[in-house]
């Protein structure tokens, strides 16, 4: 399977932007990869995905060699969308490059580093003989509900017997300058509804009705002033931020019978979902004893907090990296979830991509010479990872 192809990460890029693949939409950008990575060797299986209450998505699996060690490359090809068109200086889907830098959706987050990984391993396997498997998942389901990508193909792949040993995920990790972090953990996030039920009646009654709100600014004020941890070494204290509140009264003169509100806890390994659960469900259980309000929390934990601390592995991405830029990067938790999550259940994973600092914005863009510098990290950590 020896080739010769030459990929150039920057016109790659292009075309991946050139697709409008807003989430879930592929937009044809799964089989303009999938193109690509053919002429390199890679197996292709395309694997969408549908449940009901969700739309369909389509995913790419990539794989090239056998066996392990077995290195995989994570990353989404959907995209937000690009708000108001009119407000960007070049057209969101023409990949513009003027000045050094590369404008469109999806530059920064993420298809610059899916066309740089693809760069990296058409130059590794033109070079080298390995042992193990290289390989690419890569869904449309990122930016979205991201119930049908990464975690469902994780599945399958592995019902397949396919056993990934180390993933590394392109999410832009770079606050500033390429090179400055990597990424080795996330928070976890735990969103809570409050729903707290009284009686409803007349303002000028107030002896006939039970003000629901009353409940629910007291049970939100303890929870705003919980303390839960100082952070660790690693992470930021955990937070909680309220997010919604909600009384669904239209009148001015009437009490209302129900109040909601809800928040969402970006947590740290010093907590777990169980625990928070508990500490919420205690405060409001707490302030409504002895009461006639009713309530009820509904929580929804989208992802637990995990650190893979200064592995072998993670060791290996920060010598790749420190080579190319000539920094001394740091390994980072901070920022939201990623796809990270669900390879944790399954390998060891870091994150390493370019600057986030404009992706979701308007005039998303990158430097050119940083889609090239990070084919060349992600080369060296293919390198330095099957060596
Ligand atoms: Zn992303």
């Amino acid at each position: 399977m020896s080739t010769s192809v030459i990929i150039d990460p920057v016109e790659l890029t292009k075309s991946l932007i050139a697709c409008p693949s807003v989430t879930p939409n592929d937009a044809g950008v799964l089989q303009e990869l999938q193109t690509h990575l053919e002429k390199i060797g890679f197996r292709c299986t395309r694997m969408p995905f549908a449940e009901e209450g969700t739309l369909s998505v389509d995913n790419l699996y990539a794989s090239y060699g056998e066996g392990s060690p077995h290195l995989c490359f994570g990353g989404h090809t959907d995209v937000v969308p690009v708000g108001n068109p009119d407000s960007w200086s070049h057209n969101p889907f023409e990949a513009v490059i003027k000045d050094g830098k590369l404008f469109g959706r999806g530059a920064a987050d993420m298809k610059s580093a899916i066309a740089a990984f693809t760069a990296a391993a058409s130059n590794f396997i033109n070079a080298h003989k390995f042992t193990g498997t290289l390989s690419l998942l890569i869904t449309n389901d990122e930016e979205g509900p991201a119930i049908n990508g990464t975690k469902k193909v994780l599945e399958a792949i592995t019902k397949n017997g396919e056993k990934i040993d180390a993933c590394i995920v392109g999410e832009p990790t770079c606050p500033k300058q390429l090179g400055e972090m990597i990424k080795i953990g996330r928070r976890g996030s735990l969103t809570a509804n409050i729903k707290i039920e009284g009686l409803q009646g007349h303002v000028a009654y107030p002896q006939w009705t039970l003000n629901p709100i009353d409940a629910l600014t007291k049970i939100l004020n303890n929870i705003i002033n919980l303390k839960l941890d100082e952070g660790t070494e690693d992470f930021p204290p955990s937070n909680i931020e309220i997010v919604k509140i909600d009384a669904d009264n239209t009148a001015d003169n009437v009490v209302p019978q129900t109040a909601t509100a809800q928040l969402n806890i970006r947590y740290n390994v010093l907590q777990n979902e169980a625990g928070l659960k508990k500490i919420l469900s205690d405060i409001a259980d707490k302030e409504l004893s002895g009461s006639k309000y009713q309530s009820q929390i509904k929580f929804r934990n989208s992802a637990n907090p995990f650190l893979n601390k200064k592995s072998a592995f993670t060791q290996k991405i920060k010598a790749a990296v420190d080579e190319v830029t000539g920094l001394d990067s740091v390994f980072g938790t901070t920022g939201g979830t990623s796809d990270a999550r669900f390879f944790k259940d399954y390998c060891e994973v870091a994150e390493f991509g370019l600057i986030g600092e404009t992706a979701h914005q308007v005039d998303e863009h990158v430097e050119v010479k940083d889609i090239q510098n990070l084919a060349e990290i992600y080369e060296k950590i293919i390198i330095k990872y099957f060596n």
